[in-house]
């Protein structure tokens, strides 16, 4: 529970980015000193959500959000790496098509909500129409204002209609680790694919994008579907605290292994004739 009372954030209270440390990483010096505790939570998440996709009853949506190259798609990939892929569903969120315009912004996210059993990750979201909205100002005040409200509407929706115990992360990197990964990008063949110039446009915008996450965090942290804010300097704190606050709350659902719906005593005695019918037909 260690990380989830420490970056939870408050319902209700204020959030203001500059007391925290993005570079925190706890009583842990390095990667290695982490590795065994990352990896005991990764088990744990493969364990839960077995039981998650077994039991019908519950589902989980976590939420990534962050600055360019604050680590989204690679949270994403290594708390996927525990899962089942079969009971999980990622979605990106990228500029809104034509019709999705036409729409109001919470339509095009509503049916990748997950559905019982599952597990739905959202690689940016419904947060990108109160934060890049509202950062390059592509629709009025009057809008998205009236949308904070709306998001903690529809999330208490899908938490008390649909049992999705919703985990938002806020992946909090500092201006100086971001162009520095913007440097190991340009130097990574494999990674350059990912470079565009619009990271560079973005990055003059940093203050409005933080004040657009405050606001974000602490407008839409509720009891029902909290915010966390994860120091993400380093990628392997990052990765340890996201894995232990999937883990502890997934435990906390005490989600059980559905009982069978046959008589497995019955099913023995089939088991056993099928054997001797077997064994009979090779010594035959
Ligand atoms: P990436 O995640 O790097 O593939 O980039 C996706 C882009 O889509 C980002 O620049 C986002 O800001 C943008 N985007 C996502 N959702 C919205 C939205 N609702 N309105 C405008 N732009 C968006
Ligand atoms: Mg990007």
């Amino acid at each position: 529970m260690k990380f989830v009372k420490k970056f939870r954030v408050e319902p209700g209270s204020d959030v203001h980015l500059g007391s925290i440390d993005p570079s925190f990483h706890g009583d842990y010096a390095n990667d290695a000193e982490a590795a065994q505790e990352l990896q005991r939570n990764l088990t744990r998440i493969t364990e839960l959500q077995r039981k998650l996709y077994a039991d019908r009853t519950h589902s989980l949506l976590i939420v990534l959000q962050g600055i360019d190259s604050a680590g989204k798609d690679g949270t994403c990939w290594h708390v996927i790496s525990a899962m089942d892929p079969q009971g999980v569903q990622v979605t990106g969120f990228k500029q809104p098509t034509p019709e999705e315009k036409e729409h109001d912004f919470l339509w095009r996210v509503h049916p990748h909500a997950p559905q019982r059993g599952y597990v739905s990750i959202f690689n940016r979201s419904h947060y990108e129409d109160v934060l890049v909205v509202r950062v390059h100002k592509l629709a009025p005040k009057e809008v998205w204002k009236p949308r904070y409200d709306f998001i903690n509407e529809w999330e208490k929706l899908l938490t008390v209609e649909n049992k999705t115990t919703i985990l938002k992360f806020f992946l909090y990197i500092s201006k100086e680790e971001q162009l520095e990964r913007f440097k190991a990008r340009l130097d990574d063949p494999a990674h350059q694919w990912k470079i565009s110039a619009s990271d560079y446009s973005e990055r003059e915008k940093w203050d409005d994008y933080i004040k657009a996450f405050e606001a974000a965090l602490s407008r839409c942290s509720t009891e029902h579907a909290p915010w966390f804010v994860i120091p993400a300097n380093h990628k392997w704190f990052r990765n340890l605290a996201v894995s232990s606050i999937i883990a502890d709350t997934l435990d906390d659902l005490n989600l059980k292994l559905p009982k069978p719906s046959v008589d497995i005593e019955e099913i023995r005695k089939l088991y056993q004739q099928a054997k001797n019918d077997e064994d009979r037909s090779k010594a035959g």
